[in-house]
């Protein structure tokens, strides 16, 4: 807020002088209010709108705006413009959020955090809607909403409920490397200024000959990771529940501008064809080993929001905005996410959102043949022709801003994910290799204190995957719920189906 200034006249939403804003119109001094106030209506009836429906998931959050600059020389990969010269900026929006919790919940949850870029280019908006773990819970969209209710509130007491949370997860063994992320020291970032981003997803970039990778996008903080501890973090849920989002704001205010190194994985079609992973699954990395990460840019933000509402809370990100030279891969989540995101912010912002000036493609303008609609803000396309294909020199399609075409092949099916013992596989090496001994000892302290609120078969189910993770990490997490070890055991040792049955 502006200290001080030259004051200017209060109006009514249509500019008309207003004469008293702190008495309302009554009949004599002590009498009733007269509906002739119609300022004081005005306000009224706008307070009462001045809800939108909050985001189903990643509902608080904080943003800044930016700009993403090319580092390195990635054309042979890609004919996305953005990319195409070292040193070219582009000038991007990015939003940072929790998961599963309301628009007023506290910033140190653990939780997923998700990390969202708009790229304003010259041929559109380009946006790229990840999170600061490089997997998921699920790999199948069929799961999703099932999976979002268990991590919200009980339908009965509306409390956060750790049997939905572990039933499902326990019943989900595929979600045990995310979790195993999760309830690392990693699963509470100290603030969004010392986390990662990553696409997740794989997605498919293409060059102008129209030869195709696949890639994984990975965001390097470069103020370095810092985590809080399940202790710190509590404290600060009480005292400070907006730690993060006033942390991004006050360093961008204070010059300290927050960057991120953006590194690739790239695979080629032929690398792909045998890979011993399903790279369209989205619970599964692709190591580092096989698949180095290629530098290409440089993300940083260096301008706070002058508007928490006009510029955050309706910054809508689509994963189904994607540029020439980029495109969607065939994983199932993210095929599902490029409608969901689209249909999410139809509802909570309406049919043009595109328009609000932060999800406006401000360096491509939009020409199309959609017309009208609530909120129709601009020029609607004039006197322009309203129909394709028109002879009155509308806006053409334009063959080259096609993807190559690509093969599909196999029965139209429900098909299940096949090779589901590879699913501990990767959270096995994450505890073995990557974490140190007080990584993994917090890691089973924090997994305790949680999944102690769970029914105990509830409890024996996610412990016996645990064990098939590592039998270390199963024995500690048995130990530490105080468990039957032995009874672990021959749970790990049976089939999901075995196991279920065994523990329902
Ligand atoms: P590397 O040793 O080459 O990489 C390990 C990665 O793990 C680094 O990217 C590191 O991030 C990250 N990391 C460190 N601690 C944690 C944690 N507590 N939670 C999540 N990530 C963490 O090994 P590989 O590539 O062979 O991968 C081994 C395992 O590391 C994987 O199974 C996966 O669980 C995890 N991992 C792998 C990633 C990948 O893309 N290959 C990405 C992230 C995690 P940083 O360098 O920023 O510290």
């Amino acid at each position: 807020m502006s200290e001080k200034g030259k004051k200017s006249r209060l109006t009514t939403a249509f500019g008309i002088p207003v004469g008293d804003d702190q008495n309302s119109l009554t009949a004599g001094e002590r009498g009733p209010v007269l509906m002739q106030d119609v300022h004081l209506l005005e306000k009224l009836t706008h307070f009462d709108r001045e809800r939108i429906p909050e985001r189903v998931v990643h509902a608080k959050g904080a943003g800044a705006g930016g700009y993403f600059e090319v580092t390195a020389d990635v054309t042979r990969y890609t004919k996305a413009k953005f990319l195409s010269k070292v040193g070219k900026r582009t000038e991007v929006f990015a939003r940072f959020s929790t998961v599963g919790g309301e628009k007023g919940s506290a910033d140190a949850e653990r939780d997923p955090r998700g990390f969202a870029v708009k790229f304003y280019t010259e041929e559109g908006n380009y946006d790229l809607v990840g999170n600061n773990t490089p997997v998921f819970f699920i790999r199948d969209p069929l799961k999703f909403a099932d999976f979002i209710h268990t991590q919200k509130r009980n339908p009965a007491t509306n409390c956060k409920d750790p049997d939905m949370f572990w039933d499902f997860l326990s019943l989900t063994p595929e979600s045990i490397h995310q979790v195993t992320i999760l309830f690392s020291d990693r699963g509470i970032p100290a603030t969004y200024r010392h986390m990662n981003g990553y696409s997740s997803h794989t997605f498919k970039w293409y060059n102008e000959k129209g030869e195709h990778f696949w890639v994984q996008y990975h965001f390097k903080t470069d103020q370095g990771i810092k985590n809080l501890t399940r202790q710190e973090a509590e404290v600060l849920r009480a005292k400070d529940p907006d730690h993060a989002t006033r942390d991004l704001h006050e360093a961008i205010k204070c010059g300290d501008y927050p960057s991120w190194t953006l590194k690739m994985q790239i695979m080629t079609p032929e690398q792909a064809k045998d890979y011993r992973f399903d790279i369209f699954d989205i619970t599964k990395v692709w190591p580092h080993a096989d698949f180095p990460l290629i530098e290409v840019g440089k993300l940083v933000l260096d301008r706070n929001p002058e508007n928490y509402f006009t510029e955050v809370e309706q910054a809508a990100f689509c994963p189904g905005n994607l540029v020439p030279g980029i495109a969607a891969s065939p994983d199932k989540m993210l095929q599902a996410r490029l409608f969901s995101y689209h249909d999410t912010h139809v509802h909570r912002l309406g049919p043009n959102y595109h328009l609000l000036p932060v999800n406006a493609p401000k360096n491509a303008p939009e020409k199309s043949y959609q017309r009208d609609g609530f909120m129709r803000s601009d020029a609607n396309g004039g006197a322009g022709p309203n129909y394709w294909p028109n002879s009155f020199n509308g806006p053409e399609p334009d063959i080259s801003s096609r993807e190559p075409p690509f093969e599909t092949s196999g029965k139209a099916d429900h098909h299940p994910f096949t090779h589901t013992n590879d699913d501990f596989v990767q959270a096995g090496n994450l505890y073995r290799d990557v974490m140190t001994d007080r990584d993994r000892e917090n890691l089973i302290g924090n997994i305790v204190g949680h999944l102690g609120g769970a029914q105990k078969r509830i409890q024996l189910r996610q412990t016996a995957l645990f064990f098939k993770v590592d039998p270390d990490y199963g024995h500690r997490v048995a130990k530490g719920l105080k468990l039957d070890v032995k009874e672990v055991e021959n749970l790990a040792k049976m089939t999901q189906h075995d196991r279920v049955k065994a523990t329902s």
